[in-house]
């Protein structure tokens, strides 16, 4: 059964100064089907955990999504080449 692309980002990926209540960076992570669901969900953490304005770091956050359940064999990502 073929697994569908899983879109995944961390807290700390982006955040640099998100950190939880010991003083560890924030293990926070997201994951969904979508990129925009990713979004989304990180946008309402990073809102309500770290009172940051999630707007401000749209461009990061995208940025910082990774792509999993692509192990694919022999072929390579779009754009993933040189
Ligand atoms: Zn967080």
């Amino acid at each position: 059964m073929p697994t569908a692309p899983t879109y995944y980002v961390r807290c700390s990926y982006f955040l640099s100064l998100a950190v939880d209540e010991n003083g560890q960076p924030c293990q926070h992570m997201v994951k969904a089907a979508t990129e925009a669901a990713v979004m989304s969900q990180i946008s309402q953490h990073v809102q309500k955990s770290h009172k940051q304005d999630p707007k401000n770091l749209q461009n990061t956050i995208k940025f910082c999504i990774r792509k999993a359940g692509t192990k694919t064999y022999g072929t390579r990502a779009p754009g993933g080449h040189h």
